[in-house]
């Protein structure tokens, strides 16, 4: 009897609840790195003071993400302070574009840190310049320790944080954040309350069959080509998705989308 009370228990507790995990605090950071030349970076929310002499940072990335590659050879990696104002285009290009699809770094300011790294004053308010001491192998991702061997402040403001630009852009966890979700449900309070649509003054609930764009990431979605991804038909309109559909590149939810 005890052990079935205890299974019992054991069961309750297994029960959950993460949305606990939202109310942990983050930064929002554009992590860089370079070899020969060739620059990579991502957008990460796990980064994290962890000793003071030597200073030293961690830095949590997915091993499908190029940048590890590429940090794990170079030994190097910036860690770079987002501004509050930072442009969406710059997060959805650096969080969920492939280095192998768009250049990342086009029109973004950098300079070579002592390091080797590239750090960035485009859009961010401070960087730290690392060299790779440690890392840990968890299985999804990598941890990374970095001593931080150069750092500066390039400008006075705030600093972007998680949660607001969750808030902003009523976003969920991307899939290989080490913050992500499985079937996470946007929270009541990140959603504004829409006006229908045969209140707003041109509009209809016609179909309509122009494409529209997603405004974190740039995916376009073509009603002629559906969504194959997820099991949208070829010939679906974008007002006749269902209203949990999201962006296939960066999760963002259907309000996002804008017409072209
Ligand atoms: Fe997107």
């Amino acid at each position: 009897v005890k052990l079935a009370i205890n299974w019992f228990i054991f069961g309750i507790k297994s029960f959950m609840d993460y949305r606990a995990f939202q109310h942990l605090s983050y930064g929002l950071y554009l992590v860089a790195t370079a070899l020969n030349n060739r620059k990579a970076g991502y957008i990460a929310n796990t980064v994290f003071q962890v000793t003071s002499k030597p200073p030293r940072v961690a830095v949590s990335c997915h091993k499908e993400n190029e940048s590890l590659k590429v940090i794990l050879e170079s030994k190097v990696f910036s860690v770079n302070v987002l501004a509050k104002e930072t442009p969406a285009g710059l997060i959805g290009n650096f969080g969920y574009m492939s280095g192998s699809e768009i250049d990342k770094f086009a029109g973004i300011e950098t300079i070579s840190g002592i390091t080797g790294a590239p750090v960035v004053s485009s859009s961010c308010l401070a960087w730290l310049d690392c060299r790779v001491e440690e890392t840990l192998d968890l299985g999804t991702h990598m941890l990374i320790i970095g001593q931080v061997a150069d750092s500066a402040v390039l400008a006075e403001g705030e600093p972007l944080t998680y949660r607001y630009y969750r808030k902003k852009f009523r976003m969920v966890s991307p899939v290989h954040a080490p913050t992500y979700i499985e079937n996470e449900k946007l929270h009541p309070q990140n959603v504004s309350e829409k006006q229908p649509a045969a209140d707003i003054p041109g509009t209809s609930q016609e179909d309509d069959n122009e494409p529209y764009i997603c405004a974190i990431c740039g995916h376009i979605y073509r009603p002629e080509e559906g969504d194959p991804s997820v099991g949208i038909p070829p010939g679906t309109p974008f007002n006749k998705l269902p209203e949990e559909y999201r962006c296939p590149i960066c999760n963002a939810g259907k309000d996002y989308f804008k017409p072209m």
